[in-house]
């Protein structure tokens, strides 16, 4: 098979990516809020611009899609004039600030993200890669556990303030004063200690030990019913991210949170408007899926996604995880999900608990045979020995699928 080519970036407004469906830009909401004016002028220049489409990466950003090149100038100079693009493209791909969104104007979560922004942006910030990020979770309990940060500021179990190197389960206390410069130095220790490795996860694996008189981490699992998620927004997704620049302008609300769970917090929303295919319902199946681009609008899809995704939405139980990917780069979901779904040369790849680009149990040509034999591991659903005892399809439908075994390190994976 061909690897899917790496190429070391991510897209931002200043850099954008050429994909199958022309330019990618995207936008990092300063402290993952959009004003209403300026959700509302995303929308006009994704129509004007781009082909209309806006995703929502899993980093809690906006992607305009299908700019053409002759129109980026234009796209460029009205995000400028909303405030929505930093000074140049480095410290634009420097600023990867993953914000909790449930935080409250005045309180020191807002004030947290505002000045790690600020400190990424000055001349002596340390140089992190690409794909190195933050994220500030330091509301009442921490949401973001799940989602791709190497620098984590979170509270300990009795509120103090733990900054955490991503991959420990513990932190380091730390005042709220000097919070920023203890991250900054972090990531400094992290860029002469990195060598060859661009995630902190992975230089500190099986490497070094918490230093002494670190905190614990307090692990939740937080779902948008909680109730210690604040009510004062409403919900709002698209189905397998499909948002069009007329769904942002119906959304009624002061202002935007992102999340990198594909899903929009509309802020003051009592009641949502009854929009044909936005999900308002934080259960719906849809929601249990994630699918990148895919073929055609991304050149390295190998496969459309996201009516496969569609697909097999209604056989993943509540709580579980199915990731549809149109290539073994996995740009959707870049951890180990319940179950990926990987397209492949030959067809698609069936992967238990594991990336896009791990080795598959299983493999398959037909997409149809998928969606008879998508069943989601979880603890607790009835599923789940079934499928633990086997991944394969049962009896008439082997033929369809081909056994890897023994499972071994893919060499997809970087
Ligand atoms: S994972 Fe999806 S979006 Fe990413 S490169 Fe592959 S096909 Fe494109």
């Amino acid at each position: 098979m061909t690897a899917p080519v790496v190429k070391g970036y991510c897209p931002g407004a200043l850099r954008p990516m050429m994909s199958g469906d022309g330019l990618v830009v995207r936008v990092r909401p300063f402290n993952g809020r959009l004003r209403r004016a300026q959700a509302d002028g995303i929308a006009t220049l994704a129509a004007a611009h781009g082909n209309g489409l806006i995703d929502l990466s899993s980093r809690g950003n906006l992607q305009i899609r299908g700019v053409r090149e002759d129109s980026l100038a234009a796209l460029i100079t009205g995000l400028g004039a909303m405030s929505l693009v930093d000074a140049d493209a480095e410290i634009e791909s420097r600023r990867n600030v993953l914000v909790t969104p449930f935080w409250q104007t005045g309180e020191e979560t807002e004030g947290f993200a505002a000045a790690l922004t600020e400190a990424l942006a000055q001349p002596d910030a340390p140089r992190v890669p690409g794909k190195f990020g933050f994220a500030v979770d330091t509301g009442r309990a921490p949401v973001l556990q799940t989602a791709s940060a190497d620098i984590r500021l979170e509270r300990d179990a009795g509120g103090g303030l733990i900054l955490v190197a991503d991959g420990f389960d513990k932190g380091k206390p730390v005042a709220s004063g000097t919070v920023v410069a203890e991250a900054m130095a972090l990531a400094r220790w992290f860029v002469e200690m990195r060598g060859d490795h661009s995630r902190m996860a992975a230089l500190l694996a099986g490497v070094l030990r918490c230093p002494a008189g670190s905190s614990y981490r307090v692990s939740v699992r937080i779902t948008c019913r909680d109730p210690a998620i604040p009510r004062w927004g409403r919900w709002s997704a698209l189905p397998l991210d499909n948002w069009r620049s007329r769904h942002w302008q119906v959304l009624p609300s002061r202002g935007l949170r992102m999340t990198p769970w594909r899903m929009l917090l509309v802020e003051s929303a009592r009641k949502l408007p009854k929009v044909r295919g936005v999900i308002t319902d934080p259960d719906d199946p849809l929601l249990r899926v994630v699918a990148c681009t895919g073929a055609p609008r991304c050149a390295q899809g190998l496969a459309k996604t996201r009516s496969v995704a569609r697909s097999l939405a209604p056989h993943v139980p509540p709580g579980s995880l199915l990731h549809m990917s149109g290539c073994a780069k996995g740009c959707a979901h870049a951890r180990p999900a319940p179950l990926t779904v990987t397209a492949t040369r030959d067809g698609f790849d069936l992967i238990r608990q594991g990336r896009a680009c791990d080795a598959p149990e299983a493999t398959s040509s037909l997409p149809k045979t998928l969606s008879r034999r998508s069943e989601c591991p979880t603890a607790t659903s009835p599923m789940a020995r079934r499928f633990t005892a086997s991944p394969l399809p049962r009896s008439g439908r082997r033929r369809r699928w081909r056994v890897s075994r023994p499972r071994k390190r893919s060499s997809r994976c970087a």
